[in-house]
């Protein structure tokens, strides 16, 4: 990694981070490398170049071997991604899945399978720490019980804040306290480096689901893991045998998508803010859930049936995911929070009247009349276009 300049702002990084030496190389954006594979006639140095790799996890200089080890579009977003998040490296993966199993498989690799978690987190890393499949063990806990949960073998303390699908804010700085020198992973999927960098409250790790708000607009899947140099040659060594790679043209995507981050974070952060403020003033919703640090997404608990609502939004799509530029509506006990179980949801303080909403750029009056309209069963769609959506894509039946 080139060496960071005298210190920016967040919001010229975001513009210019991973992107510092485009003008030496006379383009304007930045090149996308989708090669699979790259040539070289000196074999003897290619496998020394292997060897280092697989001792050290050090990247080897000049190009990248083969596809799988690196690729320099991804590395421009990683090392955008590291610098905003204030850490040495980052690592990227093909999803935030798959930058989770990465950060977990390190420390199991060492033979260190226990986790402590608290509850609630993403749906499917709550099941992936849960259902044992990485040979993991997990101790669910409070973040006072942090501490008295570690034992010699923990690998990793995973939090996530503000949670997902509650938001529930936790102290990060009290929390690594807790941790010792048991590696900290804090999810900052929610809140970005916009509003929060966890690596200045201790936590060694921060991921990102980078499906969400780095790329913001609903068409990349990706996930990150920004970190110390040493943490993140670990990484790619995992990355590389396990083969959870970013495609280069995702990387490509999600280095832009950075450029925007700050002010679309801002944007709607600002309407999520009066949204919540509305509806906590409103007799149909019994509670709202909205964190003091700010931020897009807003929790709400309905007096009414919660279907009815998913079923009555017109202007707000009503899709699991979150982060882009338009606003996205859903039921965490039915979707991106099912997999967890209903012990699993009350343990985490999901309630089956919660619905989780994704704020987006849209006018706040246009989202509010949606919304409204949706609370009182006055939105629903005539026709069943939604429940039988029409077949855009795929092969037609022979
Ligand atoms: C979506 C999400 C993930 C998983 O990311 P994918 O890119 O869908 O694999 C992890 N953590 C949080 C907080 C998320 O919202």
């Amino acid at each position: 990694m080139e060496p960071t300049p005298a210190a920016r702002a967040l919001a010229t990084e975001a513009v210019h981070a991973g992107r510092d030496d485009l003008a030496a190389l006379g383009v304007h954006a930045a090149p996308l490398d989708l090669s699979t594979t790259y040539p070289s006639y000196d074999s003897r140095a290619e496998a020394a170049r292997l060897d280092r790799f697989a001792a050290t996890g050090e990247l080897p200089d000049g190009p990248p071997v083969y596809g799988r080890l690196d690729n320099p579009t991804v590395a421009r977003f990683e090392q955008a991604l590291a610098r905003l998040e204030g850490t040495e490296d980052a690592v990227a993966f093909a999803s935030g899945m798959a930058a989770l199993t990465a950060a977990v498989l390190v420390r199991v690799g060492d033979g260190l399978r226990h986790v402590v978690a608290v509850r609630p987190l993403y749906g499917c890393s709550d099941h992936l720490l849960d259902g044992g499949l990485l040979g993991t063990e997990v101790t669910w806990t409070d973040p006072a019980g942090i501490e008295e949960a570690l034992r010699p073998d923990t690998g990793l303390v995973l939090v996530e804040t503000p949670a997902n699908p509650t938001l529930r804010e936790l102290d990060l700085r009290a929390i690594a306290h807790s941790c010792g020198t048991v590696p900290l992973l804090a999810d900052n999927t929610f809140a970005t480096p916009v509003l929060q960098r966890p690596h200045e409250s201790g936590a060694r790790l921060v991921l990102h689901s980078a499906t969400k708000y780095l790329g913001g607009h609903g068409d990349v899947l990706g996930g990150v893991v920004a970190c110390d140099a040493e943490y993140a040659r670990k990484l790619r060594q995992v990355r590389f045998e396990t083969g959870g790679v970013l495609h280069p043209l995702a990387g490509y995507l999600l280095l832009r998508g950075l450029a925007t981050l700050p002010v679309r974070v801002a944007a709607q952060s600002a309407t999520a803010a009066e949204l919540a403020r509305r509806l906590a003033a409103d007799p149909r919703v019994v509670r709202v859930h909205y964190p003091r640090l700010g931020g897009a997404m807003v929790a709400f608990e309905v007096a009414g049936d919660p279907h009815e609502v998913i079923a009555g939004v017109r202007l707000v799509t009503p899709a699991v995911s979150l982060g882009s530029v338009d606003s996205l509506i859903q039921h965490p006990g039915s979707i991106s929070h099912r997999v967890v179980g209903e012990a699993g949801r009350s343990a985490g303080g999901i309630s089956d009247r919660l619905l989780r909403m994704s704020v987006g750029l849209e006018d706040v009056e246009d989202l509010w009349r949606d919304l409204d309209a949706a609370l009182s069963g006055r939105g629903r769609p005539t026709g069943s276009a939604r429940e039988t959506p029409e077949r855009a894509y795929g092969p037609a039946a022979p």
